[in-house]
């Protein structure tokens, strides 16, 4: 069976102080757990917060991660740096960086393979906007985000990834997907993996994300495919996001 993942995406929010404070609410207050857990920082206080939770078995990602190696790249952080501050995921593909920062499948695949290569697990974010799921094109957008992945860099990465269905009207709105709904979109995502590999589908952790709270994460972590979620508003207050962790 899959391990659950529970995994916050601080996004541009916090302090220092007060992104330390919470990770150490985090480590205090979750207890001993079968689920891993991680959250995902603001690059400038990876360290801090990952200092932060010494000893305490959440991890730390990333929200985003270059699709270069190394050089003359200004502003960007790489998947070598990540890995040399011991960070274990990083996501690729946010809807907010696709939307806002112009990142495309073909980027958002080289970025996938950066990560990979560095053995820093990447978060592959993937999901429809409203338009598009009025237009039922659902399924051909989430085929598109993981076929430019797949053809970069193989189906057998995904046994080393993980995968985050957000429906971008979902995110950030208050309007969750319904467990159906998003069990829907789930299976169908597991089913283009088992396509190609039926044991790496079998294995990849698949997250649902769009205003996961305390109050419907149980109903969602219930599917047969939602393996997880990704959380974002949900994730800054210690207390929710505990629930949410203890919802699996
Ligand atoms: P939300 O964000 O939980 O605030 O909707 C989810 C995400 O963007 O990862």
């Amino acid at each position: 069976m899959r391990q659950p993942l529970i995994m916050g995406n601080w996004k541009m929010n916090t302090s220092r102080e007060e992104g330390v404070q919470l990770a150490k609410a985090l480590a205090e207050g979750l207890g001993s757990v079968a689920q891993e857990v991680a959250v995902c920082v603001p690059f400038v206080y990876l360290s801090d917060v990952k200092n932060a939770l010494a000893g305490s078995p959440i991890a730390v990602g990333a929200q985003n991660v270059a699709d270069q190696a190394s050089g003359a790249y200004t502003g960007e952080v790489s998947a070598t740096m990540l890995a040399d501050c011991g960070i274990k995921y990083a996501l690729v593909g946010h809807s907010e960086r696709r939307s806002y920062y112009g990142d495309t499948n073909q980027s958002v695949a080289n970025r996938f393979c950066q990560a990979l290569k560095q053995n820093v697990i990447p978060v592959l974010c993937v999901g429809e906007t409203l338009d598009e799921r009025e237009q039922n094109r659902t399924f051909q957008v989430v085929d598109e985000q993981l076929d430019a992945v797949i053809d970069a860099a193989g189906i057998e990465a995904f046994g080393k990834a993980v995968i985050a269905y957000e429906p971008v009207w979902a995110i950030g709105t208050g309007k969750t997907a319904t467990d159906e709904q998003a069990q829907e979109v789930h299976q169908y995502i597991r089913q283009r993996i088992a396509e190609r590999s039926a044991a790496v589908a079998e294995k990849v952790q698949i997250l649902y994300g769009g205003s996961v709270k305390p109050d419907n994460a149980k109903g969602l972590f219930a599917m047969p495919d939602i393996d997880g979620g990704l959380v974002g508003g949900a994730s800054l207050d210690a207390k929710g996001f505990l629930q949410i962790c203890h919802s699996v």
